[in-house]
């Protein structure tokens, strides 16, 4: 007989078994959820590209139907609208749990449906990953180390976490995801995998979502002052998307739990931001002062020595190759909107 390389998930309502899909194939079924969003879309290109079956489950909060039309049409992808706060029946390998608001302004918009969407939604999809035996990956993030009093931040770093300040609902909502995870796996022997993501760019972020990166690139494609916030001395470290996408799959992949931080050391401050931007898109763009918001933490960067030992993964795109890569996007998005304003 010929040895098999890969099994696919068949389910009846009750049992799950595993039958072949074919000689030297390794051909997976993968939910993604949050895979209308920024991350996730990418994330989606790459599994299909790969040969993978992908589902995603989205409920358009901040993610968009554009991000993933390109796949419309394609059998090996199909698009759910589901909200993940409620239970969902299906039948995978791997589950790739995303589904969350990253940016500030969009998680402080209902902090009560973001706990909600990082606890229930959780727990939802280990629930689904335990009832199917799937293995479950969590997009945590480095804001699960709060304003961190170590710098840069390890995986054995506890953090430095305000419980009831206004970013709560997303940095203890995610530090409650992570508890879980772990208790499904020690508990329920779920395969699980976390991801500590940190600040992260790219195409089709959404324009307005009052992340650092959006912001300026927009505001400098619109001829507006990029507003800086604070001093502009706090400092962030940018992670261009395709290489988030290999750390999230290297670590799906791989054998290691984690946590692992994904994040690009380069640690740059807000001000030196603005010069990048300055040098790649608009060379006369200027600056205006902001004032802060609460609890911002003001340091931030990845120690990944741990992702690359056992992952074998470091980032590869510094943030003066990456900005570049995001600008085409945004500017027939700001077009497309621009004159849609004009009809
Ligand atoms: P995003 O807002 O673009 O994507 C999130 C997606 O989840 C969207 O498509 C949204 O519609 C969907 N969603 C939200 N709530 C949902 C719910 N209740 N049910 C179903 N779908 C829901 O954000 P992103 O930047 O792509 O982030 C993806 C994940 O990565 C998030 O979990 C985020 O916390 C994590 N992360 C991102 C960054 C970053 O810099 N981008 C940093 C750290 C962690
Ligand atoms: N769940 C789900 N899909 C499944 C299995 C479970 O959405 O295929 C949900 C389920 O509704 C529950 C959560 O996941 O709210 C946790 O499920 P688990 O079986 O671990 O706990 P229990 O249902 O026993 O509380
Ligand atoms: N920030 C800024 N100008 C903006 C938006 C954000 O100076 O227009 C600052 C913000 O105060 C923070 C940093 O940029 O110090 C990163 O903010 P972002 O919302 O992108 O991400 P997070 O705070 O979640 O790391």
């Amino acid at each position: 007989s010929v040895p098999l390389t890969h099994t696919s998930t068949v389910t009846t309502s009750f049992k799950t078994w595993r039958v072949p899909v074919g000689i030297g194939k390794k051909r997976m079924r993968i939910v993604v959820t949050g895979g209308a969003g920024f991350v996730g879309s990418h994330l989606v290109d790459k599994l299909i590209k790969r040969g993978d079956d992908v589902i995603v489950i989205d409920n358009f909060f901040t993610g968009r139907k554009e991000n993933v039309m390109h796949h419309f049409g394609n059998h090996r992808f199909e698009l759910i609208r589901h909200d993940v706060v409620e239970p969902i029946l299906l039948e995978v390998d791997q589950i790739y749990h995303l589904a969350c608001p990253a940016s500030p302004v969009h998680y402080k918009y209902n902090p009560v449906k973001t706990i909600k969407t990082n606890v229930m939604g959780t727990l939802n999809m280990l629930g689904l990953a335990k009832r199917i035996g799937a293995r479950f990956l969590l997009t945590s993030t480095s804001e699960v180390y709060g304003d961190p009093l170590e710098h840069p931040q390890k995986e054995t770093y506890w953090g430095h976490v305000n419980p009831i300040g206004v970013r709560s609902c997303y940095d203890e909502g995610k530090r409650t995801a992570e508890t879980l995870t772990m208790d499904y796996h020690r508990g329920a022997g779920v395969e699980v995998r976390i991801a500590r993501i940190f600040n992260t760019y790219g195409p089709r972020m959404c324009l307005d979502d009052g992340r650092v990166v959006s912001n300026f690139v927009s505001q400098a494609i619109r001829r507006q002052p990029m507003t800086v916030y604070g001093d502009g001395k706090q400092t962030r470290s940018f992670q261009y998307v395709s290489d988030l996408v290999d750390g999230l799959m290297a670590l799906m992949e791989g054998e290691h739990i984690g946590p692992f931080n994904l994040g690009n050391p380069g640690e740059f401050t807000m001000l030196e931001l603005a010069e990048v931007v300055k040098e790649v898109i608009d060379p006369s763009a200027t600056i205006e002062f902001r004032a802060n918001t609460a609890d911002d933490p003001h340091k931030r960067k990845p120690d990944i020595s741990k992702a690359k030992e056992l992952l074998n993964w470091e980032p590869k795109v510094p943030l003066r190759e990456g900005l570049p890569l995001m600008v085409n996007d945004f500017r027939n998005r700001i077009l497309n909107e621009d004159e849609g304003k004009g009809n």
